[in-house]
């Protein structure tokens, strides 16, 4: 496998000398030689060809965007991981910890091998069934050290263009492209005094910001023993800095025993159920199942009102065709969100062009106003192709009732928690249910929901509202009854004591 990458290699650069001149070829071999300079600057093709597993660790933290409590904020927390790459196998193993604001801590990993990738929970002590994991996919989460990134490049270095010249960091770069087996464009900055690897970026349309770069940075590169390694292993999007990890214990080629792929001991295998497209919780209260969320919707007189717009236009469309399906002939008049996380809010430009009234918490409709006026020049969504004005009508002293004589939908902002800073939930007065997000989730399997600081602030509110509740429809897992909920709750406190 590495000869042959090699021989590749030299094969480009005897056909390319042979090729008549064009712009491509030109571009080709000034991009070539950028690379090659890289190449000797990390040891050498030899030195590169020969490493067949890495292992590292990383200590760091994970930075929140788009999931601090205030919309705009970089929340941070701690974030720990252990990783093995077995290059000559495809086999990996990966057990990372860390936590989202509000007491979410998550402990969990997976191993990759014979062409399967395979999850697993530690808290929860189980695993999740293995999915097949396609080479190209494999390799594009290995880039996590320079010489790794090269050994992709001269695998696709047909693909490799010469881009041009910059500073970065104040030091002079040369900067080539080429095209990852997954189809990625990456842009790499080659330091054109040492020829190490300053960073490596990409164009994505995310969610809340449209056209957007993505960037990987590696800072601190120093000698370890023969290899040089990275101090650091930086990502942002737009500037900001979204993981920011310190890269200890790197190395290569270490002896791997097979059970180092092995699942943990001791797991439970769960499955999960096909989710339902449509679940009808009552006479004109629905949910639908898309993304893999729970999107609420309700069927009024003279108009549909949905709560959650989870994960992006594509979620949006899928859940938009179930609703229409379901409710054929009427507007989605209102659509309103638990809170601004990209994962229940950033599909919410579709329902913009869709002509809804958005329903928000007050602090967040600035937030909003700017998500609708972002570029998606790139790949263009709905919004985009059909520009409407978006329309808000905030909260007025915490509460919303929507009706139409007979069915009732109460909203409350929930108020500040440990989670964000305002939580809306939509309560049904008839059938004493909640809809809420990330306030109590539960796994998909429908195993026991564990509580955090954020459930219990939440059940602490409903108490204190005297509200009459028997059930929770979490936009995240089933349905929960309030008695289970409290069991979750109770289950807490005694592990904290
Ligand atoms: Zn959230």
């Amino acid at each position: 496998m590495t000869k042959s990458i090699g021989i590749v290699a030299m094969l480009l650069i005897v056909v390319s000398s042979a090729l008549p001149q064009s712009l491509t070829t030109e571009s080709f071999a000034k991009a070539k030689a950028v690379l090659d300079r890289s190449v000797a600057a990390y040891g050498g093709m030899e030195e590169l060809n020969a490493i067949g597993n890495v292992s590292l660790r990383i200590t760091g933290e994970s930075v929140h965007r788009n999931q601090s409590r205030r919309p705009g904020d970089m929340d941070r927390t701690p974030y720990t991981a252990e990783i093995v790459i077995d290059l000559k196998n495809s086999r990996a193993r990966q057990v990372q910890k860390g936590q989202y604001p509000g007491g979410f801590n998550w402990n969990n990993g997976f191993v990759v091998d014979s062409g399967n990738r395979t999850g697993f929970d530690l808290i929860r002590k189980t695993s999740n069934p293995p999915g097949a994991i396609t080479p190209a996919i494999f390799k594009a989460n290995t880039r996590w050290l320079p010489q790794l990134v090269l050994l992709n490049v001269l695998e696709r270095a047909q693909s490799l263009r010469y881009v041009g010249k910059a500073d970065y960091e104040r030091r002079p770069h040369e900067v080539v492209d080429y095209v990852t087996n997954d189809g990625a464009r990456l842009t790499l900055y080659i330091d054109q005094q040492t020829g190490l690897l300053s960073k490596f970026e990409t164009l994505v349309t995310d969610s809340f910001s449209g056209d957007s770069l993505f960037e990987t940075r590696f800072t601190g590169q120093r000698k370890v023993g023969k290899y040089i390694v990275p101090a650091r292993r930086v990502n942002a999007l737009n500037g900001d800095i979204t993981n920011d990890f310190g890269l200890a214990d790197v190395a290569f080629n270490l002896e791997l025993a097979p059970e180092r792929f092995k699942l943990p001991e001791g797991l439970r295998a769960v499955t999960f159920p096909t989710p339902t497209p449509v679940t009808k919780h009552a006479d004109k209260i629905y949910t639908t199942s898309a993304g893999g969320y729970n999107v609420l919707f309700v069927d009024f007189n003279d108009y549909i009102f949905v709560m959650e717009t989870p994960g992006n236009e594509r979620v949006s469309l899928q859940a938009i065709e179930q609703i229409k399906k379901t409710i054929p002939n009427k507007p989605i008049k209102y659509v309103a969100v638990t809170h601004h996380h990209d994962d229940h809010a950033g599909g919410i430009r579709t329902y913009m062009a869709e002509g809804a009234t958005l329903i928000i918490a007050p602090s967040e409709e600035a937030f909003f106003k700017k998500v609708s006026a972002v570029r998606f020049s790139a790949d263009p969504d709905t919004l985009t192709r059909k520009p409407r004005e978006p329309k808000f009508e905030p909260l007025q002293n915490g509460k919303r009732v929507l009706t139409d004589g007979t069915t009732t939908v109460e909203i409350y902002d929930i108020g500040k928690g440990p989670h964000a800073e305002q939580m809306l939930v939509a309560y049904f007065p008839d059938q004493k249910w909640i809809f809420q997000g990330d306030l109590l989730n539960r796994p998909a399997n429908g195993d026991a929901p564990i509580a955090n600081d954020t459930s219990v602030h939440f059940l602490n509110w409903i108490d204190s509202k005297k509200l009459a509740v028997e059930a929770t429809i979490p936009v995240h897992g089933p349905l929960t009854t309030i008695a289970d909920f409290r069991k979750a709750v109770e289950e807490m406190k005694v592990k904290a004591n």
